[in-house]
């Protein structure tokens, strides 16, 4: 008998369990609509023109493979910090931000997670509902105690902006709110921009903690600085913020895990000074939680980052890149609701579909409904009624319609 008998089974992720399920469906009309990755229209995994020409500038400098210092690389955290919060942003040219090269957005989330455990003892971080399957786990695994607050309304298939407001004011002063920077997953509804002027309202009257997760900069409008307007909309106004990003999506690094964690500190202060230690201090905490958790980040990914966005030729193909991306999942979507639209005797209004965003589109299935797409038509989508645009392709948009519908009615 192993002593590991014990260990009970646990159940498949939500997401990543989609794709395993996918591998073993050998039918050839089926579709992997279940987890975030960009396809080609020929549904290929895409690797960005950018992203091998950097690779090569880097073979050609033969760089080394030395440890990185545990807060990463230097030249990835500048230009980081500077497409989030755009490089003449005050609280860059004031250093109050204090940047850690992260594991990606997950990783990101969980070091932030760990600072908020071991710091700020009891206070709660507010999600929304519904979120990213892998918020609940990170908090839980934390052991940071969090609850929901209300985003998506089923009826009008948008948002919840008065639930939201509400609860975020119900929520204790000085909690966390966890906030989607842009293309909200997985309902891809995002808040106006009057609409986030007003939650930083809440936020800043209750003395809540904004905490952003930046993982689809540049993936919901096409454009790096319109994606991040939500999290610099919340730093002009001086406030103390926590803002998670991965590279997963923008750059295609799904695989190299590269992203970072900002802490941005108040200017509130009457003495600058308090501000200048506060982001030293919290700089040295994430690196001393970081240290025992994996001692220090991967090179290869922020290397890459480091070169894509310093370097202006670079950048600005890389910008083009993702337009085309971004554009190609427009296509789609527009694509799907014309064939919805065509295709449904029954009069529902599809339109919900092109006010969505981002890679996502959240169809209102549900349970009973997305397990009839996967068991009977092989589309491949989470249970909570989420398909990823960026998995489909012009030509099995007719397709997928017959199959929504069918669930549908
Ligand atoms: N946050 C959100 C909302 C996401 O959708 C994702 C990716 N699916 C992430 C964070 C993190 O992904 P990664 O760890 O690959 O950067």
């Amino acid at each position: 008998v192993s002593r590991f008998e014990g260990v009970t089974m646990a159940p498949p992720d939500p997401i990543l369990g989609v794709s395993e399920a996918f591998k073993a469906d050998t039918d050839e009309k089926k579709l992997n609509l279940g987890v975030g990755a960009y396809r080609t229209e020929e549904l290929q995994p895409y690797v960005l023109d950018v992203v091998k020409k950097a690779e090569n500038l880097m073979l050609e400098r033969g760089e080394n493979k030395e440890y990185l210092p545990i807060e990463g690389l230097a030249a990835f955290n500048k230009v980081t910090a500077e497409l989030l919060f755009g490089a003449d942003n005050s609280v860059l040219k004031e250093q109050r931000v204090a940047t850690v090269q992260g594991l990606s957005g997950t990783g990101s989330l969980r070091l932030a997670a760990a600072l908020i455990e071991r710091y700020f003892p009891g206070a709660k971080v507010l999600i929304s509902s519904p979120t990213w399957g892998n918020h609940k786990n990170i908090f839980n695994d934390a052991r940071v105690p969090w609850s929901e607050y209300r985003y998506y309304d089923p009826k009008t298939v948008g948002l919840d902006f008065e639930g939201m407001i509400a609860d975020i004011k119900a929520a204790p002063g000085g909690s966390f709110i966890l906030l989607h920077g842009c293309a909200h997953n997985p309902t891809g509804i995002d808040p106006t921009p009057e609409q986030w002027e007003k939650i930083a309202d809440v936020i800043q009257e209750k003395n809540h903690i904004p905490f952003f997760d930046v993982a689809y900069q540049g993936f919901a409008s096409g454009s790096l600085d319109n994606d991040a307007s939500s999290v610099r909309l919340f730093a002009t106004r001086g406030m103390e913020l926590l803002v998670a990003q991965s590279y997963s999506k923008n750059l295609g690094l799904y695989a190299e895990r590269i992203g970072a964690m900002n802490v941005v500190c108040s200017s509130s202060d009457l003495a600058a000074r308090c501000c200048e230690v506060a982001v030293i201090q919290v700089k040295s905490q994430l690196k001393r939680l970081a240290r025992p958790m994996y001692s220090n980040p991967p090179v290869h990914g922020a290397r890459i980052v480091a070169n894509v966005v310093g370097n202006p030729a670079l950048f600005d193909e890389w910008k083009a890149e993702m337009e085309m991306m971004a554009g190609r999942i427009k296509n789609v979507r527009q694509k799907l609701f014309d064939s919805l639209s065509a295709k449904d005797k029954s009069g529902k209004d599809w339109s919900f579909i092109l006010r969505q965003i981002g890679m996502f589109s959240f169809t209102g299935l549900n349970k009973a409904q997305s397990d009839n797409m996967t068991n009977k038509w092989h589309v491949y989508m989470t249970k909570d009624g989420r398909i990823s645009l960026a998995g489909l392709s012009l030509a099995k948009c007719e397709y997928l319609a017959d199959a929504i519908i069918d669930s549908y009615h």
